[in-house]
């Protein structure tokens, strides 16, 4: 994906969120159609059988036959890629698309290579039923068969042409490394290195503390409820920002380091979901306490650190070259002379090895087992079936 910020006129921006309505009301419909399916009713219907009725409501509804045809059946392919994952298990169960959240649709075929280019920094693309829209050429556009518009909570427009960059090539030295992921230490490198992934300062935590309680005590739907909200959100967007370019930068530099990167197989959907509730055997009806907020506050650190998003990179930039470890004991295990146990763990963040007396950073003894890790095979051998007109995916590695 080469993303470019979009810049569209007043005028332009009312028909993007146009199309984005479209696409995502024909989306909740397709889910809505699913959702409310029972097996009395035959087979569910699968994506030939909507687009059909697609054709059916366009001709009904005037609404929809002045918008794109190409919009609202890319919608219904969303649809369907979001409930063949869900079937997968990758994936959780396909949800509503809100309005404000999530703004966006796509545009496939000839009209999506449809660009102009007006000088070294601005470039034209034509989007069906808008027109021709401006976009900041801050790389060279890809060769793509399709792009995606989408907005974002504060606002921004943005363009992304599928098309995926030929991988870093390794630099043949042999070197391994670990990399473990940590919640106070966002990765730690067998080589020793600590990286942190930059979120909110303390000055713009403070802020957003203070915003979230001003939220609190406003009238809902009141004018000034919309606007600490979007203040709001400019913060939590500063904060991604800055993840992701973090995410970016790590991954690259990874890739250009070291020829194997082995990190943890680890679960994130399973780790940052909700505890189950225990029930008192004493008192019927009651709780023990779970120490659920005490998990939110790590899932927090999970989610905010990328975690998912670094490893999805470095697969991407690095393909073949990324090795999952099992997570098992890494952090027990002392990384000089093998010995495992949990008493070794002197504290969260300080390792002390019971038989040899090795003293490190918790999280770099964690790594270095990780670059000496044996590799688990990836969930699935093949890869599964996929049209010739979906948006290319990057190969994973195992
Ligand atoms: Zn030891």
């Amino acid at each position: 994906m080469s993303r470019y910020r979009l810049y569209p006129t007043p005028t332009q921006q009312a028909a993007l969120l146009e199309q984005c309505r479209q696409a995502r009301y024909v989306y909740n419909l397709a889910l809505e159609q699913w959702s409310m399916w029972t097996p009395d009713k035959g087979a569910t219907p699968g994506y030939v059988e909507q687009a059909r009725q697609l054709t059916e409501a366009r001709a009904a509804s005037d609404w929809l036959r002045a918008g794109s045809q190409t919009v609202q059946q890319q919608a219904l392919r969303d649809f369907h890629q979001a409930v063949t994952n869900f079937y997968a298990g990758t994936h959780q169960r396909p949800t509503w698309r809100k309005a404000g959240r999530h703004e966006g649709f796509r545009i496939v075929g000839q009209q999506a290579s449809r660009i102009v280019r007006r000088n070294r920094k601005w470039a034209v693309v034509n989007v069906p039923k808008v027109g021709r829209v401006r976009f900041r050429l801050s790389r060279p556009v890809p060769d793509a068969k399709s792009y995606r518009v989408t907005r974002d909570r504060i606002g921004r427009w943005h363009i992304a042409f599928a098309a995926i960059p030929e991988p870093i090539p390794a630099p043949g030295t042999g070197e391994v490394v670990g990399v473990d992921r940590g919640v106070t230490v966002s990765a730690a490198l067998s080589t020793g290195e600590l990286l942190t992934c930059p979120g909110l300062t303390d000055r713009e935590q403070a802020r957003l503390k203070q915003l979230q309680r001003r939220l609190a005590r406003c009238r809902r739907g009141s004018k000034r409820r919309r606007r600490v909200k979007a203040a709001i959100a400019k913060l939590h967007a500063r904060a991604a920002d800055r993840r992701k370019d973090w995410v970016e930068k790590t991954s690259t530099d990874l890739a250009r380091r070291f020829d194997v990167i082995r990190v943890e197989d680890l679960r994130i959907p399973q780790m940052t979901r909700r505890p189950k509730p225990k029930p008192d055997p004493g008192r019927p009806g009651r709780y023990l306490p779970n120490r659920r907020r005490a998990k939110a506050g790590l899932n927090r650190g999970i989610l905010a650190n990328g975690w998912g998003l670094l490893v999805q990179r470095l697969e991407h930039k690095a393909a073949g070259r990324v090795k999952r470890v099992k997570p098992a004991y890494t952090s027990q295990t002392c990384s000089v002379c093998g010995h495992c146990a949990p008493e070794n763990r002197e504290s969260q963040a300080v390792f002390r090895c019971a038989a040899c007396g090795h003293r490190a950073n918790a999280d770099l003894n964690a790594a270095v087992n990780i670059a000496a890790g044996r590799a688990v095979s990836a969930r699935r051998e093949t890869p599964p079936r996929v049209s010739p007109k979906r948006e290319p995916q990057p190969a994973t590695s195992a």
